[in-house]
């Protein structure tokens, strides 16, 4: 499980479903997929339908580090009008 940990972080951003995080710490599927399951249940990692961003064939059951930027860690609201704040480009001025 550790191992699949260390996977998942060295890539961020990647999905892998089982036959491909099987492949890569060559571990039976079903091993990997139980650690992969046991991570998902932490803050961390996830586990979703998507593409593999490994083999590419179809969405399907997947595990991925959280997708979630470093400077989103605190999820408090943040107020709508942020996103507007730099877009005050008034052809008038
Ligand atoms: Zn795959």
């Amino acid at each position: 499980m550790r191992r699949v940990a260390s996977l998942l972080g060295d890539f961020p951003g990647h999905a892998f479903c089982q036959d491909c995080l099987a492949e890569r710490l060559s571990v039976p599927g079903p091993t990997a997929w139980a650690a992969a399951k046991a991570l998902a249940a932490g803050p961390e990692f996830e586990l979703g339908a998507w593409f593999c961003s490994h083999c590419l064939d179809r969405p399907k059951d997947v595990v991925h580090v959280r997708w979630i930027q470093p400077a989103a860690t605190s999820e408090h609201d943040r107020p709508e009008r942020e996103r507007f704040r730099f877009n005050t480009d008034d052809p008038d001025q």
